[in-house]
């Protein structure tokens, strides 16, 4: 039996396996697609939101044996930057891996799991640890996973800013699981065809390290290539209408995980397996240690700056212009900013700014090139009007310098 359909298996024992949707979106849509009305119409009202991706060089994906007094495994996973969302599930996976090799207690005894972080790599390595191996799992975290930073992400499936060593491996797991998922009525997992202005980072770099690297090749290109996912974005004509001349784009066949219905739906699933959230800061290793769990999974995000001491890790600041919900729109648009049409809201962002630069202008790192350095939900708003409107990248970069933005950065820490 192959990981996936384990897990169908699992959730059907469960009674949460639903219909299929039979969902499938083509490419030839030709013309006409339609865009929110803020695109070309007045103001819309803005709820600003902003977190921090939890970057770091490479991902932190490992086990330690016996690290701390108390607790005889520690499995690291966190370091995602901006496609945390995108590898939940290939990175849970792995962990899964790291357990089974380094037990410190035989399985079949049913060693208790303590996951520290409810954010969408705490959860969803929760659910497959409980469900696969069938160990006890508790969460403990600081803060209810509405609060974290997985709760901010736009969700579209895309290893952004973000890099590993196995990282298209993990990627094509998480990819097979979030398939399947797209395939169930309410996990608010849908395939998306994603218009982008300019190529997509995230998506190509992954098309190149799958193509050169991946040991799981052959598997993934019956399955994906073929059909277009992972593959590099194809030219296609602008398609947006009562927009500006602007003559072709490249289409990425991917996902969107809209993330409040998504992580709203692991967290019925976790309490289905009895899974428990306690509410719980950490300051240090050892107090890891004294709860007592022979195996803890340490998915607490930027927090293991501070708990583990890992100065590798930085946050990458990234701004959204949350709007109200607008009809129903199946694309996605990326290249200078995005927006990404979920069913409660329309997510307006694309911003990469990491918090140790200076905030002076041209000190701004952006991991992704195509991103605009904005400081603000108003200046992200602008940037997507003129970017639908026509304007060449440059002329939008040149009108940007040219305003004086607000800078509010009361969340740096
Ligand atoms: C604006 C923005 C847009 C994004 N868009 C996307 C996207 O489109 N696609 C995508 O794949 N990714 C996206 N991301 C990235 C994604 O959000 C992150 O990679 C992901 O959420 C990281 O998940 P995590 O579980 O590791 O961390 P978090 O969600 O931060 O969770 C960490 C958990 O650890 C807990 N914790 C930390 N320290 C302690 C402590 N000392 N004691 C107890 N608990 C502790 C916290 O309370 C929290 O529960 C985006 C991020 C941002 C900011």
């Amino acid at each position: 039996m192959d990981r996936r359909s384990f897990m169908i298996s699992s959730l059907a024992s469960a009674g949460l396996l639903m219909a299929s949707s039979g969902a499938s979106s083509g490419y030839a849509k030709g013309t006409g697609l339609t865009v929110p009305g803020f695109v070309n119409g007045p103001r819309p009202k803005i709820t600003p939101k902003y977190g921090f991706r939890p970057w770091r060089p490479t991902y932190r994906l490992e086990a330690e044996k016996a690290p701390i007094a108390g607790a005889g495994l520690v499995v690291h996973s966190y370091g995602y930057g901006g496609g945390g969302v995108t590898l939940s599930w290939g990175a849970a996976w792995k962990v899964l891996d790291l357990i089974k090799d380094n037990t410190p207690v035989p399985l079949s005894q049913k060693p208790a799991v303590a996951v520290i972080g409810s954010g969408v790599i705490g959860m969803t390595t929760a659910c497959l640890i409980s469900s696969r191996l069938e160990l006890p799992v508790t969460i403990y975290s600081d803060k209810p996973w509405k609060a974290t930073v997985s709760n901010i992400a736009g969700g579209q499936w895309s290893p952004t800013a973000v890099d590993g060593t196995d990282l298209a491996d993990i990627a094509v797991d998480a990819l097979d699981y979030t398939n399947y998922l797209s395939t169930l009525d309410d996990w608010g997992v849908h395939r998306r065809d994603n218009y982008a202005r300019m190529a997509e980072l995230g998506l190509d770099k992954l098309h190149r390290l799958h193509v050169h690297t991946s040991k799981k090749a052959s598997r993934i290109d019956a399955r994906y290539v073929d059909r277009g996912y992972l593959a590099p974005g194809k030219a296609v004509p602008w398609p947006f209408a009562h927009s500006g001349p602007v003559t072709d784009c490249k289409l990425y066949r991917t996902y969107l995980v809209d993330v409040p219905v998504f992580l709203e739906r692991l967290e019925k699933e976790l309490n289905a397996l009895n899974v428990r959230f306690v509410t719980q800061t950490f300051g240090s290793p050892e107090e890891l240690g004294a709860l007592g769990c022979p195996i803890i999974v340490n998915a607490t995000g930027l927090g293991a700056r501070k708990l583990f001491g890992d100065t590798s890790l930085q946050g990458i600041k990234g701004n959204l212009a949350v709007l109200d919900p607008e009809g129903e729109f199946d694309w996605l648009y990326s290249g200078i900013g995005y927006v990404f049409p979920r069913s409660r809201d329309i997510v307006v962002g694309g911003t990469f700014m990491h918090e140790n630069t200076s905030l002076a202008p041209g000190n701004v790192c952006n991991s992704n090139a195509d991103a605009p350095d904005v400081a603000s939900d108003a200046e992200m708003l602008k940037v997507i009007r003129l970017a639908f409107s026509g304007m060449r990248k440059q002329d939008i970069m040149a009108h940007l310098s040219s305003l004086s933005l607000p800078c509010s950065y009361s969340g740096l820490t």
